[in-house]
């Protein structure tokens, strides 16, 4: 199962984090999911409560954010928003854009027990690991 190593990766980093500011546990991860990165939310969700069984992550909720899905068009630079199926220019129609977000999964905050840190979602990037 996919979801299931992207959720074992995760717990990893998570605990490592957890482990760097002295916190006795993980209560909150929240992550940025983009609807072209190939992972569901609700499967990783589901995938999350199996992985963290044992773990710092064992009592921590999982919060899910969909990310925009962003091109950029190569006929006339414009920077839209774009639908799944649809990656076209908002502005001129143009189907030739590249694609600058909505396939990635990014880790936005990380909330400890214990250590008192919480990730801000713009936080700096010493503390903002990203999978
Ligand atoms: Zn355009």
């Amino acid at each position: 199962m996919h979801e299931l190593s992207i959720c074992q990766s995760l717990i990893r980093q998570i605990e490592a984090l957890a482990r760097q500011h002295r916190a006795q546990a993980i209560t909150r991860v929240t992550l940025q999911i983009g609807p072209l990165s190939g992972v569901a939310p609700e499967l990783l969700e589901q995938a999350f409560r199996v992985a963290r069984k044992g773990t710092l992550a064992e009592t921590a909720r999982m919060v899910t954010w969909r990310a925009p899905i962003r091109v950029r068009c190569e006929q006339c630079g414009k920077e839209s928003a774009a639908m799944i199926n649809h990656l076209t220019c908002a502005r001129c129609g143009d189907g030739h854009t590249q694609l600058i977000s909505g396939n990635e999964m990014q880790l936005v905050s990380v909330e400890l027990l214990g250590g008192g840190h919480t990730l801000p979602s713009n936080g700096n990037q010493e503390d903002t690991a990203y999978v």
